[in-house]
């Protein structure tokens, strides 16, 4: 059995309920691994090991070592590879294409790969107060940074199509450098070489803030959801 985790939906913050509703503590239980965003939409958190690490939207990294910290949104899973991965080449856009033996389309999966990376396009989404604003309106307003030939570690998840809404269907990755001063959210790669694994879940755990008032009294616009999420998280395919 193999067990991805998640708290909060992709469609809450689509809902405007960005307000941390889990801790740090609470999550780490769940998984040693994944990524996530802390509250108020705070950056692009990344789960290593059991450490957290979270880029801020002036592009800073910081360690996040507050068990008390709260998030609005995470997935997590307990590194327990089942596939390796040393593939050559590899670009956001052919990771698919590279993984097709894999057959992923219709499970859960996380990646986790290391490399040297001639290129890293990330953003970070910036930290929100309430009364907070629409996914949207962040979306359009997301610092970018970019580095070349930069070691780190690719972290994120693949999710099937039917579950776009709880999350974004496609790939969400995130990535951290060696080093620790650079991470976000992943919108391109490029490496010539990278090592790494492949977890396919055969089970997804979906946590809901069942004590957050906000969350109760959430109302969903459901037209708008789905072209919503691919206007703002968007997960390659
Ligand atoms: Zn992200």
């Amino acid at each position: 059995m193999s067990r991805l985790y998640q708290h909060g939906t992709l469609a809450m913050l689509m809902g405007k309920q960005m307000q941390g509703t889990i801790t740090v503590a609470e999550l780490r239980q769940q998984g040693d691994t994944g990524i996530g965003t802390l509250d108020g939409l705070d950056g692009e958190v990344i789960i290593l090991a059991g450490e957290v690490y979270q880029a801020q939207s002036d592009g800073q990294v910081n360690h996040i070592t507050d068990p008390d910290t709260l998030l609005p949104f995470a997935s997590v899973h307990f590194d327990a590879p089942t596939q390796k991965l040393p593939f050559s080449s590899v670009t956001f856009s052919n990771l698919s294409a590279q993984l097709k033996t894999a057959q992923l389309q219709q499970v859960f999966a996380a990646i986790k790969f290391h490399g040297d990376f001639s290129h890293m396009h990330v953003r970070i989404a910036p930290k929100q107060v309430p009364p907070y604003p629409s996914l949207l309106s962040v979306a359009e307003n997301q610092p970018e940074f970019e580095a070349e030939n930069i070691s780190g570690t690719v972290v994120g998840y693949f999710a099937p199509q039917i579950f776009n809404g709880p999350t974004a269907a496609g790939w969400h990755v995130h990535f951290l450098s060696d080093d620790r001063q650079f991470a976000g959210h992943i919108l391109d790669f490029s490496a010539e070489q990278v090592t790494g694994d492949l977890q396919i879940f055969d089970e997804f755990v979906q946590h809901l803030p069942i004590d957050n008032p906000d969350f109760r009294q959430m109302t969903l616009d459901f037209d708008g959801l789905i072209a919503g999420i691919e206007a703002s998280e968007g997960g390659r395919k």
